[in-house]
């Protein structure tokens, strides 16, 4: 679920202090670097594995003007999310029923019909907006992935792909559409020109209608310290703070949040609209962030010390299980999963392959690592005794599919927030 301008170069060279990705300040403080890592998504093809693989520094800062948690480094968009990117939503059974839920409350609470218009910025393929296509509600899909946009415009959701910022929101302005109702969920902080895509929702957004926004919340990554969600394809980390300024720095404001802390680790959904009319849930989370902390850099401080012991205890367990002659496997060939594999070492020395539910990813292997990708049926043809849970967001869904490997005696072991075994 991406979508992201195209970003006219690098941001930054080394002549010059880094300066912020929303508000443009320079007091940026770095607190965590997870060293030289592949593109999390760039799997390769057996052909591919004695060739060159790009590698790019992961360091995250934060911006104290603005509170904005991101990372440093600026791979180009077309390389992140294009060429490699096979995450389609609907994988997800979870996401699917959530999606499905803040749908039907859109179209109750907002009153849509046949003369409104819904907009999806990153649509997938169309798992979101074929619960308004489903009762005669208009509306379009933005993602520049062909692949995702293709089986969205099969499934009857009009799709345009293309890259979504100020400039496409004033050419669909210009043809005369304005949305009731933005969705845009785990898009913005994929997001390197972050001011282009916000004056894009405001040009394109009615001037009664409604944004929502899903991302996960910098509060729960770094609680549970969930690192293995910072990649390179993540350029932004968000607090209601840091969302808040950037919203009214473009006449846009926060009105009111919704927290899911067992969505992808922990999700918020902010409500932005063009009127300002700040309810408590957003007041709430707006003091909350203040008195626990989040809007200064000591928050932040302790954050690359724990991180490195998760890799230090994950490590041991795995060798210690190695040296009693166990067999080891993982779910989930995803971005969290590679940057976990990568960041702590581990390769086919310690993990014999990873599953993953996405057929398209099959017969592949992980950046970096090079370890080998299956369906999951592997798990019960092999039976290995432990599976390293990458996928550790979608916990209870692998857990409910994986019953009879359970019933079988294969254990799970989860790697976040601290390493153990189920
Ligand atoms: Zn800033």
């Amino acid at each position: 679920m991406h979508n992201v301008a195209p970003s006219p170069g690098s941001r930054h060279d080394s002549h010059t202090a880094p300066c912020c990705r929303s508000c443009g300040g320079r007091r940026m403080s770095v607190f965590l670097e997870l060293g030289e890592m592949p593109l999390p998504d760039a799997l390769l093809a057996a052909a591919e594995l004695s060739g060159p693989e790009p590698r790019f520094p992961l360091e995250v800062a934060f911006c104290a003007d603005c509170s904005l948690v991101q990372i440093l480094e600026e791979v180009p968009p077309e390389q992140l999310f294009v060429d490699n990117y096979l995450y389609f939503s609907s994988f997800s059974d979870g996401l699917i029923r959530h999606s499905r839920r803040h749908a039907l409350r859109l179209i109750e609470e907002r009153r849509l019909g046949r003369d409104s218009l819904v907009v999806e910025i990153a649509s997938n393929d169309g798992y979101l907006l074929r619960n308004f296509v489903e009762q005669g509600i208009p509306v379009l899909g933005i993602d520049p992935a062909p692949t995702q946009a293709a089986a969205a415009e099969e499934a009857g959701v009009p799709t345009l792909t293309e890259f979504f910022g100020a400039e496409l929101a004033t050419r669909l302005r210009a043809e005369g559409r304005r949305a009731d109702v933005i969705v845009a969920n785990n898009v913005m902080a994929h997001t390197p020109t972050l001011n282009s895509f916000v004056e894009g929702l405001g040009i394109l957004v009615a001037d009664d209608g409604v944004i929502t926004i899903e991302n996960t919340y910098v509060k729960d990554l770094i609680d549970h310290c969930e690192f293995d969600t910072i990649y390179h394809e993540h350029f932004c980390y968000f607090s209601c703070s840091a969302v808040d300024r950037l919203m009214r720095r473009h006449g846009l404001y926060l009105n009111a949040v919704e927290h899911f802390p067992t969505l992808q680790g922990g999700t918020l959904r902010w409500h932005v609209g063009p009127r300002e009319d700040v309810q408590l849930s957003a007041r709430v989370f707006l003091e909350a962030e203040e008195t626990q902390g989040l809007t200064s850099s000591e928050y932040y401080r302790e954050f690359g010390s724990r991180v490195d012991g998760i890799r230090s205890d994950l490590l041991e367990l795995l060798n210690s299980l190695k040296a009693q002659g166990k067999s080891i496997a993982a779910y989930g060939a995803a971005a969290k999963g590679s940057t976990l594999l990568n960041y702590a070492g581990i390769d086919e020395g310690l993990v014999d392959f990873v599953v993953d539910r996405n057929v398209h990813k099959h017969g592949l292997f992980m950046p970096g690592v090079h370890i080998p990708i299956h369906g999951p049926e592997r798990l019960l043809e092999r039976m290995p005794d432990y599976v390293l849970l990458l996928a550790w967001n979608y916990r209870d869904e692998v857990m409910a599919q994986q019953r009879e490997y359970l019933e079988r005696g294969g254990r799970f072991i989860v790697p976040v927030p601290s390493p153990r075994i189920l």
